[in-house]
């Protein structure tokens, strides 16, 4: 029997191939970024459902869980109001009839039963680096699974409100974290449902590859995602100095060496995992081995300075050593207390700017796809 998440409708929609490819090799990645997630997902969902905890519950928490939950608590401390009766990580489930269970925990579900109807809202803390990306099928089908909690004989569903807040991506003058609020007309869960069950779960058996590979869970043992790969790159040799006349052609190829160059990250990952777990590869005369490398020596700065402030001059240690911006700051917050550190960071840089010790160094331009048009789902 099948489970579809709620969290991976999206990606579904594009390309449903992994769910029916069950002879695919599946990983499911562990990775820093989602670990973070998970840490500020259960503290807002304390701060949501009131739990009494203090300060001290975030005081062993990296600078980004506190950056992501200050965001969070401060977007629900100006917003919360209009989500009555909010439930945390509410678990959501429906089978179909063809046997496939859908299952969700919205991070925030409020339902309440009004006089013309269910007023229903679900909320998602998003802590990603990426800002354009969609999750309108994620949110459709919190809602969908949310009106099978609802159903009364006479009550029909008044509103529809899907909300997706963007931890990381803060306004400046209003410092709370931008948001998409959409209101979904009332039945469109249902049209929403039927397209699910026609593009994800009879699925027209057409692999779609493109950049949302890297999500999909098949990703390694794609047969279509290899071949798209292998046409990439056949495509890009010999032309990496002649750009091709065309604009999108150029797009093309920017997108497949993106593919390109994850492909060989998660490569270069699986080897030396592979080596680390049975020894050296070989094969076709010759070895992949891991190479001990020599390492560079390390200087203790504590018990160098002594050892400096007697070779040299003020000016010359300067030369020599680098200040780290972000563990000095990190360092002044560490001796102060809790509900002053921001201010005291921002007191311990307005001190190194007075000393003029606060240069700018111009990094280069980086190379970005960034979407103009509307995707194809
Ligand atoms: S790797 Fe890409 S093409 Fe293959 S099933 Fe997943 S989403 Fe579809």
């Amino acid at each position: 029997m099948k489970t579809l998440r709620a969290s991976s409708m999206d990606l579904l929609f594009k390309c449903a191939g992994s769910l029916h490819n069950t002879e695919a090799v599946r990983v499911d990645e562990e990775n820093e970024a989602a670990e973070i997630g998970t840490e500020v997902h259960a503290l807002l969902a304390k701060r949501v459902s009131r739990w009494p905890f203090g300060p001290s519950a975030l005081s062993g928490d990296s600078d980004d869980v506190r950056f992501l939950y200050e965001a969070g608590t401060r977007w629900w401390a100006a917003h919360g109001e209009t989500i009555p009766d909010a439930v945390v990580e509410t678990a959501l489930s429906w089978q179909m009839t063809s046997g496939e269970i859908i299952t969700g925990h919205p991070d925030v579900l409020s339902m309440t039963l009004k006089d013309d109807g269910w007023d229903i809202a679900v909320v998602d803390w998003k802590t990603t680096r990426l800002f354009d990306v969609s999750y309108h099928h994620q949110m459709m089908c919190y809602l969908w699974l949310s009106t099978f909690r609802a159903i009364t004989a006479d009550k029909p569903f008044a509103k529809f409100t899907y909300i997706v807040v963007y931890l990381r991506d803060i306004d400046p003058d209003t410092k709370l974290p931008n948001y998409e609020l959409v209101n979904v007309p009332p039945d469109m869960e249902v049209d929403w449902a039927a397209r699910f069950i026609t593009k994800v779960l009879l699925w027209d058996g057409v692999y779609r590859p493109g950049k949302h590979c890297t999500y999909c869970p098949i990703h390694i043992d794609c047969p279509a995602r290899t071949k798209a790969l292998a046409e990439g790159v056949n495509a890009l040799v010999g032309r990496a100095d002649t750009l091709p006349d065309d604009p999108a052609r150029i797009v093309a190829a920017y997108k497949t060496m993106q593919t390109v160059e994850k492909a060989v990250k998660d490569l270069r990952a699986a080897i030396r995992q592979h080596i680390e777990d049975h020894g050296p590869i070989q094969g076709d005369g010759f070895d992949i081995v891991l190479q001990e490398t020599q390492g560079t020596d390390v200087i203790d700065p504590q018990k160098a300075w002594p050892v400096m402030n007697g070779l040299l001059t003020d000016d010359e240690v300067a030369k020599c050593v680098t200040v780290q911006k972000n563990a000095f700051l990190g360092m002044v917050a560490s001796k102060t207390p809790h509900g002053k550190k921001q201010a005291a960071r921002g007191a311990a840089m307005g001190l190194l700017r007075d000393a003029g010790a606060v240069g700018n160094k111009q990094q280069k331009a980086r190379l970005t796809l960034i979407r103009t048009g509307v995707e194809d789902e």
